[in-house]
């Protein structure tokens, strides 16, 4: 049964709550880094459904462009030409204060001096402003390399910003930088991004204590809050993430947002998928529900089986988000009602923190 559901209820802080006009308080984000990083493909990959192939054609960006995205929390981000100054960008009236979290990306083969000169006099001036920002090295197109070269590399990049951030001055051997290597052709670019918009969801603990407790009461050793386009987990349980597990749930989404529009359309005789048949040929026809599910929607469920024993259970929880937990397959199959009476509790759960930080936010709903 359920235990107590946390309550969340959202301060006001600094980092994206209501304007004084009464806009949507986005939550900023900005991405810095030499021309042809791969910043542009990064945006294109996680928010605007590119293949990462088609990140070839990009155009080149040539002044500050914005993108928004809404999933629990509304986010903006800036992607910024290669060549931007400090002084260009604090001439855009937006302090670096201003910015929840400033992500730096390197490419893993670029090892000369200027990158990480400019890299560590944007990371001063951003400390200077504002401590708490969150600063975050992507070390990309790590699937360039071979795996030796690649750790190489990173290790290169990462002792070289932090050697010379402590040249500068003693005092910057404080400042809390995270590195991850990261690729548009795996996953570790969904892993690196979730793991860096986890710092700024502010409700994160209680979404935490909410998969917490279905975990405990569904006995899932694993499960995510995915957001369904971008593929990002918004936060998962205290079980540490393993990469074999967030990959397969990152294909699991991805292949359902691919041939979920096939079956939306008729959802009282979709066909059985192909995918699920084939594993298992007792297992529920998706009833993939691609409507309104905010409220007293009908649990979309699917499943598909990680590995022996084991199911992979996909819940809609908003329009945004779903939930997808390893669930041993005899717990599910026996006591399914108690599964999907949880999800229920889970859900309100997860609703009732959106409704939340809407509101702070300024949002309509
Ligand atoms: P930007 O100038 O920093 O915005 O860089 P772009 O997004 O325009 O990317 C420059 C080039 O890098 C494009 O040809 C992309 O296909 C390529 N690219 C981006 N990410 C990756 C990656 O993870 N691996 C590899 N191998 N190439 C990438």
């Amino acid at each position: 049964m359920p235990t107590m559901m946390p309550k969340y209820d959202s301060q006001p802080s600094t980092n994206g709550r209501r304007t004084s006009s009464g806009d949507l308080a986005r939550t900023k984000i900005l991405l810095l880094g030499q021309r042809r990083t791969g910043k542009t493909s990064i945006l294109d990959v996680l928010f605007n459904d590119c293949g990462p192939k088609d990140t070839l054609y990009i155009e080149r960006t040539t002044r500050v462009t914005k993108h928004t995205y809404d999933t629990v929390i509304p986010l903006e981000i800036w992607d910024c030409p290669g060549d931007i100054t400090l002084e260009a960008l604090e001439a855009l009236d937006t302090p670096l204060s201003h910015f929840a979290t400033i992500i730096f990306v390197m490419d893993i083969q670029d090892l000369y001096q200027p990158p990480i000169t400019k890299l560590v006099s944007f990371v001063i001036a951003a400390y200077d402003q504002s401590p708490q920002t969150n600063l975050e090295v992507f070390v990309h197109k790590a699937d360039a390399l071979s795996e030796e070269y690649r750790i190489d590399n990173y290790r290169f990049l990462q002792q070289h910003i932090l050697d010379e951030l402590i040249d500068i001055s003693s005092e910057y051997e404080q400042i809390q930088m995270n590195f991850a290597l990261t690729s548009i052709h795996d996953h570790s670019l969904h892993d690196a991004f979730s793991r860096t918009l986890h710092k700024s969801i502010e409700s994160l603990p209680y979404l935490e204590d909410l998969l917490n407790i279905f975990c405990y009461n569904s006995q899932s050793s694993k499960a995510f809050l995915f957001d369904l386009k971008s593929r990002l987990y918004v936060a998962t349980d205290a079980s540490p993430v393993d990469p074999p597990t967030h990959n397969l749930c990152s294909d699991y989404l991805l292949m359902l947002n691919s041939f979920g529009p096939l079956y939306s359309s008729h959802p009282a005789s979709a066909p059985r998928s192909p995918f699920l048949s084939s594993t298992r040929p007792s297992a529920l026809a998706p009833t993939i529900n691609t409507a309104d599910n905010t409220r007293q929607a009908p649990i979309t469920k699917t499943l598909f089986y990680p590995s022996a024993g084991m199911t992979l259970t996909y819940q809609l929880i908003t329009r945004k988000l779903a939930l997808l937990a390893i669930i041993p397959s005899a717990v599910f199959e026996a006591r399914r009602g108690l599964v999907e009476y949880n999800v229920v509790f889970f859900r309100e759960g997860v609703q009732e923190i959106c409704e939340v930080e809407d509101e702070a936010r300024g949002g309509g709903g």
